[in-house]
């Protein structure tokens, strides 16, 4: 009897100590996400009174001079615009040019890393980044030139509508875009995003052509053809 009392009472102290530990964590995370919105973040808002460059609003400046790639993060936490997806990262590298995304793909490879590529950060699942990865942030490859004859736009994939309607006013218009000018090209493109427009559809139908980096740097050129 006296042993069968024993053998009860261990598992019932197991049982009873993962249920504390269970309560506290869970309690915890309730009481995280149940705060006040308008309380304390954890991360700068991305457009504080909409004053200077939204863009460089989540950088953390370091030394970047002993590094190879252009960082503007080594380590450290990044966030998308809601500020709910607190993540952990190897460190953010400023784009700028295509070569920029082709050394920070070689990097990773030999340090072993995931990478992920950010626009404005604004989808709100942590698609833009992943635990440890090196973050590529496109806002600076935002570069772009127009054909008026073809009304072609070349345009980088960091670049913002806001970027393209700055660029083409006043002789030109979009035809289909986001239904806001914040997000960038590709972040849209990964969407294929629709606009108010529902005449133009989305905004794949206005896409020619594309160039896109596979993970050996090589580049392929790709459209309907
Ligand atoms: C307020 C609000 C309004 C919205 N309105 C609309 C709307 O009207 N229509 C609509 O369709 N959607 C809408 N969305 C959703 C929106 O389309 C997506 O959130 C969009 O992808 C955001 O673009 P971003 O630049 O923030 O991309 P991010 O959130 O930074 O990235 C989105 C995804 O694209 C990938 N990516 C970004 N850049 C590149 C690149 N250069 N190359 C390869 N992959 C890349 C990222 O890895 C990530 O997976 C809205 C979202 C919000 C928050």
């Amino acid at each position: 009897m006296e042993t069968l009392k024993k053998i009860i009472k261990k598992p019932l102290i197991v049982v009873v100590i993962a249920f504390v530990i269970a309560v506290f964590v869970i309690g915890k995370k309730i009481k995280y996400y149940a705060a006040n919105p308008a309380g304390e973040k954890d991360c700068p808002p991305l457009f504080p009174n909409f004053v200077g460059d939204p863009s460089k609003q989540n950088r953390i400046e370091i030394d970047v001079s002993q590094y190879e790639l252009p960082w503007t993060q080594k380590g450290g936490f990044i966030n998308d615009a809601s500020c709910l997806n607190k993540t952990s990262v190897h460190g953010v590298v400023s784009i700028q040019n295509v070569d920029d995304i082709k050394n920070a793909l070689i990097f990773a490879k030999d340090e072993n890393l995931k990478v992920s590529i950010a626009g404005v950060k604004h989808s709100m699942g942590g698609h833009a980044f992943y635990k440890n990865a090196l973050i590529l942030d496109m806002t600076k490859f935002n570069q772009m030139t127009l054909n008026e004859e073809s009304k072609i736009l070349n345009v980088k994939s960091g670049a913002t509508w806001h970027d393209i309607q700055n660029f083409l006013h006043p002789k030109f218009a979009v035809k289909a875009m986001q239904s806001t000018d914040i997000f960038t090209i590709g972040g849209s493109i990964s969407v294929n995003a629709h606009g108010m427009d529902h005449h133009a559809g989305a905004i794949a139908r206005t896409i020619r052509s594309m160039r896109v980096m596979l993970s050996d740097g090589s580049i392929k050129n790709i459209s309907r053809a």
